[in-house]
C-alpha cells in the first residue's frame, strides 16, 4: 500500500519514534500526543480497520493487545491505569485507515469519551 501513511512508516520512508518492532508489529509515538504516553501499535501487514479484519487476523490482533500491555507495564502504567483505543470508521474519528491501537496513559482520563 504505497499511499498508506502507516505502511510508509513501516517502510522507513517517513520517520517515526519507534518504541518496539518485530517481524509482525511496529509501535511508535503518536505525532500529536493526547496524553504523556501516546503510542500507536500497528501490524506490518496492512488492513484497514477492525471492520476490515477477517478471522485470520486473530493472532496479530491478540499480539497487538498484549504488546500494548507490555509497553504500558514498561512505563509503569499498570500501577496507574491506561486506555487502549481502537477507532473504527467515520463516527469514531478514525483518520488513518491502517488499523492501529492507541495506548494512552500518564494522566487521568474521563468517560464517556468525546
Ligand atoms: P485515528 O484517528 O485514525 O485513530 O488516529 C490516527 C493517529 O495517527 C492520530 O492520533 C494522529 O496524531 C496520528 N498520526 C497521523 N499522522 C502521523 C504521522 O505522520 N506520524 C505519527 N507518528 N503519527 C501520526
Ligand atoms: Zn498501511
Amino acid at each position: 500500500m504505497d499511499s498508506c501513511l502507516f505502511c510508509r512508516i513501516i517502510g522507513k520512508e517517513i520517520p517515526a519514534r519507534v518504541v518496539y518492532e518485530d517481524e509482525a508489529l511496529l509501535a511508535f509515538e503518536d505525532i500529536r500526543p493526547q496524553a504523556p504516553v501516546h503510542i500507536l501499535l500497528i501490524p506490518k501487514a496492512h488492513f484497514s480497520s477492525l471492520d476490515g479484519a477477517d478471522d485470520a487476523r486473530q493472532d496479530v490482533l491478540g499480539r497487538l493487545l498484549l504488546k500494548a500491555r507490555d509497553l504500558a507495564r514498561e512505563r509503569g502504567l499498570d500501577r496507574t491505569g491506561y486506555r487502549v483505543v481502537l477507532n473504527t470508521g467515520p463516527d469514531s474519528g478514525q483518520e488513518v485507515f491502517h488499523i492501529h491501537f492507541h495506548l494512552l496513559g500518564g494522566r487521568k482520563m474521563s468517560w464517556p469519551p468525546g
